[in-house]
């Protein structure tokens, strides 16, 4: 016969709470969470668990010290030929065995186990919301109004369920304590109660607001401020804001996550926006001023002469500014030929005139055709 005593580590008159502290501190020791794949440690937490699921118990200890076993005369460990227990301890899969002990001693280490869900505090579930704005908005800042669905505690029934005067009566199934405890092989097995669905409560008389629920699904209007230089997929934590906690727990966050549309004309990358804008022909001959839209309004910009197509300049601070500074990004404008498509008889025969007198004359297209020739005369 086992000393279960000996395995847990106490003495013979140890208090049940010694008892129980004993066996917290070692089943923290040797769990298989903690020992992965260590055969040892995992002998020695059915161990352990054997000598608990024993001494643990007032009257199956008291029947273990007269008769040398849990069961009391006659029946022994009559479970333990039948397996169920321990058969799927190996795999991890007969975990479900232990939920009894466990949700009693690691709640505060694991939460909930086994799937046994106990009525105690929980955080309400976080939200997100996805939310376009333009690229002003990014780069100024705005306020926006969102609606948001979330659940709310019913205020009829103060989040009871039961409808106001009547209270919810004690399950008759679980005796208010929300599982069903029963014996599989070697060990007490704890399943969620089916008729209270873990709360331990029946209610008679449900709540019309709710419907006995004791949670309301509202639409809410909250008001979000924008900071200037967010960019997609910046987040923004509305703390509070999600759904309400359970059994008083605090409520959830809600995030608010930013999709800046694509602008019709700047095209934005991190702090810096770029545009593109036409250049008569003569302006990208002679130089010039040509006004710019920017974020802030139009802007001069000034061309030198000579200026081809396809060349930027940069406008210093233009741009986008950086998420809680006052820094800002540039606008960069690129310029293009704008190479008209109709001509007026006049505006043509100039041109005629000039493509005439230009013919083998241009140094630019000189120069070009000596590039060609480097490239390609080998
Ligand atoms: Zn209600
Ligand atoms: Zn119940």
């Amino acid at each position: 016969m086992k000393d279960y005593y000996k395995i847990l580590g106490v003495n013979r008159n140890a208090t049940q709470d010694e008892i129980k502290k004993a066996f917290r501190q070692l089943a923290l020791k040797y769990h298989p969470d903690r020992n992965h794949g260590d055969k040892t440690a995992e002998e020695k937490f059915k161990e352990i668990n054997e000598a608990y699921t024993c001494l643990g118990d007032a009257e199956k200890r008291a029947n273990y010290d007269r008769f040398g076993t849990a069961e009391g005369m006659g029946t022994g460990f009559g479970g333990f030929g039948a397996g169920a227990g321990f058969g799927g301890f190996g795999a991890g899969a007969g975990f479900g065995g232990f939920t009894d002990i466990f949700e009693d001693i690691f709640d505060d280490f694991f939460g909930t186990f086994g799937g046994y869900k106990k009525a105690k505090p929980t955080k309400g579930a976080d939200l997100r919301y996805n939310l376009n704005i333009t690229l002003e908005d990014a780069a100024f800042g705005s306020e926006k109004t969102i609606k948001v669905p979330r659940w709310q505690s019913c205020d009829v029934c103060n989040g009871i369920g039961a409808e106001p005067g009547t209270s919810p009566e004690t399950c008759p199934n679980c005796k208010g304590t929300g599982h069903i405890r029963f014996q599989q092989g070697f060990f007490s097995v704890s399943k969620t109660c089916g008729k209270c669905h873990g709360t331990g409560r029946i209610i008679t008389s449900p709540c019309k607001n709710c419907k006995g629920n004791g949670k309301v699904r509202v639409q809410r209007e909250i008001s979000v401020k924008i900071p200037a230089g967010v960019d997609n997929g910046s987040r923004l934590r509305l703390s509070g804001e999600g759904d309400f906690g359970s059994y008083g727990g605090p409520p959830g966050d809600l995030y608010v996550v930013i999709n800046v549309d694509e602008h019709s004309f700047f095209k934005r990358d991190d702090m810096d926006i770029y545009c593109q804008v036409p250049l008569s022909f003569p302006k990208a001959v002679f130089g010039g001023e040509i006004e710019v839209p920017t974020l802030n309004g139009p802007a001069k910009l000034k061309i030198p002469a000579g200026t081809s197509s396809g060349k930027s300049f940069h406008l210093k601070g233009k741009g986008m500014p950086r998420l809680g500074s006052h820094q800002r990004g540039d606008q960069i404008v690129s310029v293009y030929i704008d190479v008209p498509k109709k001509l007026t008889p006049r505006q043509r025969e100039l041109l005629e005139e000039f493509a005439r007198i230009s013919e083998g004359n241009v140094e630019e297209s000189k120069g070009f055709k000596n590039k060609l020739k480097d490239l390609f005369s080998v």
